[in-house]
């Protein structure tokens, strides 16, 4: 049974995914794609950014389904927050986007 403790990775936090247990893989991805949406344009990472942290976490032996097997988190939603960055250092937060003087005026 998902969730139980023999399925407890010892000192690490609980994947996402398999807390969301039998949750669709495609309804799961559209969800994904609903929340990086929802992040607001000053907090959301860049193209160029996200997509060299997604090659990383290609390359990662932690990655796990989309999920990221040191922190628990889907790797996609962390890539897109300007913020985040990878729990191991192999990728970086960014530093937060300088907004102009007169925004919202
Ligand atoms: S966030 Fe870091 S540790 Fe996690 S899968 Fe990506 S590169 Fe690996």
């Amino acid at each position: 049974m998902l969730g139980s403790k023999d399925n407890a990775v010892v000192g690490r936090p609980p994947c996402k995914k398999c807390l969301l247990g039998q949750a669709d893989a495609g309804e799961l991805e559209k969800s994904i794609d609903g929340l990086i949406l929802l992040i607001p344009d000053e907090d959301r990472a860049d193209d160029e950014a996200y997509r060299s942290r997604l090659a990383k976490c290609d390359e990662c032996a932690a990655l796990n389904e989309g999920t990221c097997g040191e922190c628990g988190c889907f790797v996609r939603l962390r890539a897109a927050k300007r913020a985040k960055g990878c729990p191991v250092g192999k990728w970086q937060p960014l530093t937060h986007k300088a907004i102009p003087q007169d925004a919202g005026r």
